[in-house]
């Protein structure tokens, strides 16, 4: 063994550094400041926090006390029944407490402005995004004197008939083993790790952009310790988070969430899907991921001049990439290499379908009920004729945000085995547990990270201190 601490926590993103900074505290409360702690991070400190550091982590709440209006049933019915109620509801019961933690280490929250410009529930953000949290905790939890071992990737258990005795890592110097008894896995999902994802998706994976860096470095491999052991596996393993982003952009979470107030087109130049079913919060992650049903898994969303009228519309751009503009349906198919004779079918198909809206209350803001007619696929909101050129548009593809396949955990954090007992000195946290399955609850995953971080900390640090 090269090194020991009593409690070795993996991953530096909210869920860990939750786990880390409320496991000393308890240790510090309880008098044990002898137990030693450790954090394996696979990135540099620069670039530490995961996917934790890359979003804004719109948070489904109210306020900071109150979390939104039907937050238990939404996740319920949007899982169809299938995610365990027990954590959605202790998850709504300390997510106020957690934001109060978090006030404590010097994070703000506002109802800031976000990229939805349609919303069912509202959202609030911490002031500086996951990056603001990530820093604060990460800095707190360095000011206790924790070790956050940066460019040290865990590998897999060591295990021995008396439980949990260390980590295999790997390091800049080689493989390395560190003792430990208690284990808080929260190192992310899979989306960082091509086979895994061939594992489980049908989709040519090479196509699934990740959304940020952050992503890239989740590869799976607590997961894959966690079911060594013989952890029980849970969420949706051949499903995950998708945003549609424009390819031609470099930034992170490059949306282009105007599509309600366009077309969506294919390859073909043909639409595929309502645009404008639902609140945008509602039907961006479905939309997105029937792009990659679509030839080349790329669609195209048409909008004209009307879209630059809608009060902050740029707030649903995260592209830093121009659209591309045409004074003519001809030149648009040219320009983004689309057979003109379908798109301007297209074009012409919809704008007949729409042309009894062009004198209705356009409400971009809310749904409007302004549906075209008679046509397949339906469009139900703001269906506007498309007349005011030059045309606009931006290519778009499916991007992997995260993967719902995880690990079971009971309300305690404690990671369960295949009969639904506890793995003695196994804790896990974030989205490396398995709790969603269909559709995702929006701004409830950071949050979890959080909630779920903090009981894994405490019970860990009880665990370690012969208390657990
Ligand atoms: C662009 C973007 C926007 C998002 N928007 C929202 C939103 O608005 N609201 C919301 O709720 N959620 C959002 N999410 C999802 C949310 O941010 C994440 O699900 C959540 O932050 C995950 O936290 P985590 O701590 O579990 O994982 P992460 O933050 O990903 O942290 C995992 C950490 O583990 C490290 N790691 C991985 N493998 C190893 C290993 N083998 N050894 C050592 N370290 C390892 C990683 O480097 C990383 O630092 C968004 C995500 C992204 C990327």
């Amino acid at each position: 063994m090269e090194g020991h601490y009593d409690i070795i926590v993996v991953g530096a993103g909210v869920a860990g550094l939750s786990t880390a900074l409320a496991c000393v505290e308890q240790l510090v409360e309880a008098g044990a400041e002898d137990v030693s702690i450790a954090v394996l991070e696979r990135s540099s400190r620069e670039m530490r926090g995961g996917s934790s550091r890359w979003t804004g982590a719109y948070l489904r709440m109210a306020d900071n006390n109150t979390v939104s209006e039907h937050f238990v049933e939404d996740m319920m019915a949007f899982s169809e029944g299938y995610s365990d109620e027990k954590i959605v509801r202790r998850l709504a019961a300390e997510a106020p407490a957690a934001l109060d933690w978090l006030a404590q280490q010097g994070v703000a929250f506002e109802h800031l402005p976000t990229i939805f410009l349609t919303a069912a529930r509202p959202r609030l953000l911490p002031v500086g995004g996951g990056k603001a949290v990530v820093e604060r905790l990460a800095d707190k939890v360095e000011s206790y004197g924790v070790e956050i071992l940066y460019e040290t990737a865990f590998q897999h258990i060591v295990y021995e008939s008396g439980g949990i005795v260390g980590v295999q890592v790997g390091t800049q110097q080689g493989p390395a083993t560190i003792g430990t008894k208690a284990v808080v896995l929260a190192s992310g999902g899979f989306e960082g790790n091509p086979e895994m994802l061939a594992r489980y998706f049908p989709h040519p994976v090479h196509r699934l952009r990740n959304i940020s860096p952050g992503g890239e470095q989740n590869k799976g491999e607590g997961i894959e310790a966690a079911l060594a052991l013989g952890a029980k596996p849970a969420g949706e393993y051949n499903s995950f988070h998708a945003e549609p982003v424009d390819p031609r952009s470099r930034m992170p979470e490059a949306v282009v969430m105007l599509f309600p107030y366009g077309i969506l087109v294919n390859k073909l130049g043909e639409r595929f899907v309502d645009e404008g079913e639902d609140s945008i919060d509602e039907t961006y992650e479905r939309i997105s991921r029937t792009f990659l049903t679509q030839p080349g898994q790329t669609a195209y969303c048409i909008c004209d001049q009307q879209v630059f009228e809608i009060p902050n519309y740029h707030h649903a751009l995260g592209t830093d990439v121009e659209p591309v503009t045409a004074a003519t349906v001809e030149e648009l198919a040219e320009k983004l290499g689309l057979p003109a004779a379908a798109l301007s079918r297209t074009m012409e198909d919809y704008n007949r379908a729409a042309a009894h809206n062009a004198t209705a209350d356009f409400q971009p803001l809310r749904k409007d009920g302004n549906a075209a007619r008679g046509i397949a696929p339906a469009k139900s909101n703001w269906a506007m004729p498309l007349t005011k050129t030059p045309y606009v548009a931006w290519p778009l593809v499916c991007s992997i945000v995260f993967t719902y396949g995880g690990i079971a955990t009971d309300t305690e954090s404690r990671v369960l085995d295949r009969d639904d007992r506890p793995i003695p000195g196994l804790y896990a946290a974030g989205e490396i547990t398995g709790l969603y399955y269909g559709k995702y609850p929006g701004a409830t995953s950071f949050l979890r990270g959080a909630v779920y971080g903090r009981i894994a900390g405490r019970n860990a640090a009880d665990f370690a201190a012969g208390r657990g």
